[in-house]
């Protein structure tokens, strides 16, 4: 049995924390292959060890010393070198590190020292071996991960080890400049390394003890997921509901390997578990979760005879290809259709957009309202259950909400409303309260 284990910024953000995530790997041996973020934010308002290196960046760029800068990013790494009691010496790396900056390396090279020094400092305090990313994780000229080299390198490289840190965010391009991924990206890497090794399990280690039911800031303690599916989790973080770098659920889910998000503050809690199947009766709730997102807008289109009218869909969706704009759903009557787009991407269209619309399809009438929000209500649980809906729609009537738009999908993974912005949070609280009775 292999576990990959991949630790975020918080959970490495200083030698206290350290100390938490060995004890976390060393808890069982099958936690092999570990991969760290750079070091994070440890308390409010403090910068991420990345954030600090794209400073250095800029610096750099606009021709201003960087020592102080520098500096700092080396103190931080060295204080938990030295409160971690380690012998390890990094003073030439950094030597080595702060010369390329000044040598215009560039900004992802910037970026991934954050990742390079602290999982060398990892490596050092388990007594695992160290496996640089840029020796492993290969990226296509045009920048998207070379799967295959990758997938056959870091195989190759992982059997030589029985135990490694390998550091995330990073890898390298054809002509061997160091590339990385976006914001978040270790989470890439931890799900390519699972990938590679085979690894039953993908453990994620971050700051919350899980994926939640609904957003805190706006539903009080919501509860853990217990399990979710990979579409379930889309669903939701498309909704703005995020707890993982979206790329990072395609490598392990091709490759079938759960993945496993704990808390390193509270090793104690199973946290969530993100799989491709459940047995249908293993639901804990109807819903596994409830998201929303502002920002929307409504293109209602009428015209006598619409049904009768053949192609009349497909010029409206002709006029948004030409214009560039995706749409998120798409909901009909007999004499109307109905477009949801997105506010930022039609707003800067709009004139050009509705004209187009009245003269492809020369309606009756064309009414668009904005400031919508789209709250989508997932589950693998609504499939087949009777009366959820009937719910939804009740907890939100009790609140006096208007609904704007419904759209369930025939999977029944999920029913899609559209209301006003400003009712979003009583809604939120409604259908939440509706399916989770404390
Ligand atoms: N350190 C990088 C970031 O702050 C990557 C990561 O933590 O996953 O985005």
């Amino acid at each position: 049995m292999v576990k990959v284990l991949k630790f975020g910024g918080t959970s490495l953000a200083s030698a206290e924390q350290f100390v938490k995530v060995a004890d976390i790997v060393r808890a069982e041996p099958e936690r092999r292959y570990v991969v760290a973020s750079a070091p994070g934010k440890r308390f409010d308002g403090d910068k991420k060890v990345t954030d600090m290196l794209y400073d250095c960046y800029r610096l750099v760029k606009s021709n201003d010393p960087i020592d102080g800068a520098f500096d700092a990013i080396r103190a931080r790494l060295q204080s938990i070198i030295d409160e971690l009691g380690l012998s390890l010496d990094l003073t030439q790396d950094f030597e080595r590190v702060k010369s390329a900056l000044l040598h215009h390396s560039g900004r992802d090279y910037a970026a991934s020292r954050g990742e390079y020094f602290n999982a060398r400092i990892l490596a050092a305090y388990l007594g695992y071996d160290f496996i640089d990313a840029e020796g492993v994780i290969f990226f296509n000229e045009n920048g998207t991960l070379d799967v295959e080299k990758t997938d056959a390198e870091l195989a190759a490289a992982l059997a030589k080890h029985e135990r490694a840190v390998i550091p995330g965010f990073y890898g390298v391009m054809p002509n061997g400049t160091i590339k990385t991924f976006s914001r978040g990206g270790s989470d890439i890497t931890g799900s390519i390394v699972a990938r590679a090794i085979h690894a039953d399990l993908y453990e994620n280690w971050t700051d919350v003890s899980g994926m939640l039911m609904a957003d805190p800031r706006c539903v009080k303690d919501p509860r853990v997921i217990p399990t979710i599916t990979y579409r379930e989790l889309r669903e939701l973080s498309y909704m703005g509901a995020t707890v993982l770098h979206e790329d990072a659920v395609f490598p392990v889910r091709q490759a079938s390997i759960p993945i496993n998000i704990r808390n390193t503050n509270r090793p104690q809690d199973s946290g969530t578990m993100i799989v491709e199947h459940v047995a249908s009766n293993k639901v804990d709730t109807v819903i596994t979760g409830v998201a929303g997102k502002p920002g929307f807008t409504v293109i209602a289109i009428e015209k006598d005879s619409m049904n009768a009218e053949i192609g009349f869909g497909r010029k409206v969706l002709e006029v948004l290809e030409e214009n560039g704009l995706c749409f998120e759903h798409l909901p009909s009557g007999i004499d109307t259709m109905s477009v949801i787009v997105n506010d930022k991407d039609f707003a800067p269209k709009r004139e050009v957009i509705i004209d187009e619309l009245q003269h492809q399809t020369k309606p009756d009438s064309i009414y668009v309202y904005g400031g919508i929000c789209l709250l989508a209500v997932v589950g693998r649980g609504m499939a087949g259950a009777k009366g959820t809906a009937s719910r939804i729609f009740n907890a939100i009537a009790a609140e006096n909400i208007n609904i704007r738009m419904i759209d369930q999908g025939s999977s029944e993974l999920n029913i899609i409303i559209g209301i006003d912005e400003e009712d979003y949070v009583r809604a939120l609280n409604a259908i939440y309260h509706e399916f989770v009775k404390e």
